[in-house]
């Protein structure tokens, strides 16, 4: 099927881009091939940006599903991956981080093109996905176990083992960096594989699934189920896993969370969030404005750790929400692919009708809808940044994830009802406060709820730095060394001297 390309697309693609999406392979990934789906059920990939399909694949079946895990499982029992010298685990780690980083333009350009996002994000997506991959190929020959001080007539140790059979559902916001918080860490821990990728964002999955051939990895040890809610759901049903790890909605987080319990397998949920920014009148303002914009605007607001609530001292809140309009008209709406474009579409025309209607809805709440920029002349699902004052507790665009370029305000008297407004919310997943007061950074930190929280700064992410919600934005954490805890399992060894 030849690919569907928007003009500004056509212009944009690299050879190799554009001759990879002539003949994607779009297959499930099973035991180290590309096999076509047993089901009649097409899902099409559509480009955000011009709202034109570039071509369709076909989801895997449950059957497919079962071929998939069962792949992986006797990949892990027989000890292909789990078995080898964990140097070696590393080595071809390293090896496809080093296969990705060398095909990085391209990848970028899959990625904006399939999420809609600006090609400079895309491209720090695809540096994240790098460095994470890097990072825990170096766990591989790190990961140590313990001497156990039990009564001195036994020998006891704590010895980390991998898991098993390791599965990853993923959304479409951030495809490849989310899968590689998942896979990473299994991989270096000695498991085995499973992911299905958001049936809106397949794209870049795919083009990984031909690298891990490429790098070595043992056949059946990575494999991936595209598809919808439908495969998702025969994957949380599939016996023979041994963990789930879930980014998404707070509400499909809760379905995966009840299949996992008839099965008994182990989960973590990275779930949805509603995170507020902190700014107090003694901040460095102009930073602030900036820390705010890149919170809310980035990828067009559809990120878990969006900083869509801005609390504000009632006494610098208009000075600030003007310069903050002023700064966000400069943003440039655009496709993806288009060179000038700073802001990006919504992911679909569902996901912008939503946004939409809960804008309609908070100005029948009688709050103030300031929208910072006109809307491009082009097809695509956009909408503009957008601004809500006189937000109060209890209004909907308050309490409801919005998932777009929306960013709501409340303003405060005192620091006690700062917190009050920023704890409010039934999310937990990040958070920031703004201010030059080290000891009212310190008290406010301590008593935020939430996952993280960033001082004077907002949404930094590293290998290194642990991440996950409380509350209604899940549990477990992803990345640094507290992975190394949820793919892996202690056995505890005793023996009588
Ligand atoms: P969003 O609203 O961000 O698309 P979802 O939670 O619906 O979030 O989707 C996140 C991931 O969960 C996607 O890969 C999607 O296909 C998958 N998914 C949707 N429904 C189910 C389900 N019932 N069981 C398992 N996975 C599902």
């Amino acid at each position: 099927m030849t690919a569907h390309l928007a003009p500004v697309v056509r212009d944009a693609l690299l050879p190799t881009t554009h001759s990879w999406l002539e003949k994607p392979p779009l297959e499930p990934f099973i035991d180290g091939a590309f096999r076509a789906a047993r089901s009649e059920d097409r899902i099409a990939v559509v480009d955000p940006g011009s709202g034109l399909t570039v071509t369709e694949f076909t989801a895997a079946s449950a059957q497919d599903v079962e071929d998939a895990v069962s792949a992986a499982r006797t990949a892990f029992d027989d000890g292909r991956w789990s078995e080898l010298d964990p140097e070696i685990r590393e080595e071809k780690l390293r090896r496809l981080a080093d296969l990705l980083e060398a095909d990085a333009d391209t990848v970028t350009q899959l990625e904006a093109l399939d999420t809609g996002k600006p090609l400079a994000e895309a491209r720090l997506d695809i540096r994240e996905a790098v460095a994470v991959l890097r990072y825990y190929a170096g766990w591989a020959t790190k990961v140590e176990g313990s001497v156990i001080p039990a009564p001195r007539r036994f020998y006891a140790t704590a010895t980390r083992e991998p898991i098993g059979v390791c599965a990853a559902i993923t959304p479409w916001n951030y495809p490849l960096p989310i899968l590689m918080y998942k896979l990473a860490p299994a991989l270096a821990c000695g498991n085995t594989f499973v992911a299905k990728p958001s049936e809106q964002t397949v794209l870049s999955t795919a083009y990984f699934a031909q690298l891990c051939a490429a790098a070595g990895i043992p056949d059946g040890v990575v494999n991936i189920v595209p598809g919808a809610g439908a495969t998702g759901a025969a994957l949380t049903s599939t016996p023979g896993i041994d963990k789930i790890a879930f980014t998404g909605s707070t509400r499909t987080g809760q379905a995966v969370m009840r299949a996992a319990a008839d099965t008994l397998t182990k989960v973590t949920l990275e779930l949805g969030g509603k995170s507020p920014q902190l700014v107090f009148a003694d901040a460095d303002l102009d930073a602030a404005i900036d820390g705010v914009m890149g919170g809310i605007w980035t990828n067009a607001g559809q990120v878990c750790i969006a900083g869509s609530r801005l609390i504000i001292d009632r006494r610098i809140h208009d000075d600030f929400v003007a310069e903050l309009l002023n700064r966000t008209r400069q943003l440039t709406l655009g496709h993806g692919l288009a060179s000038a474009t700073t802001l990006g579409p919504l992911i679909s025309s569902t996901q912008r009708d939503r946004v939409t209607s809960l804008l309609e809805q908070a100005a029948t709440e009688n709050a103030d809808i300031q929208t910072a920029s006109a809307l491009p002349d082009a097809d695509g699902f956009f909408v503009s940044p957008t601004v809500v004052t006189g937000v109060r507790p209890g209004h909907t665009i308050e309490r409801e994830e919005v998932f777009g370029p929306v960013l709501s305000v409340l303003a405060f008297d005192g620091e006690d009802e700062a917190l009050r407004l920023a704890n409010s919310s039934a999310y937990g997943l990040a958070s920031s406060v703004w201010s030059k007061d080290a000891s009212r950074v310190h008290r406010v930190a301590r008593r935020l709820q939430a996952g993280t929280v960033w001082v004077n700064t907002y949404g930094v992410f590293h290998p290194t730095l642990p991440f996950g919600g409380v509350k209604a934005s899940g549990f477990g954490r992803e990345l640094g060394s507290a992975a190394v805890d949820h793919y892996t399992e202690l056995k505890t060894t005793v023996i009588d001297l």
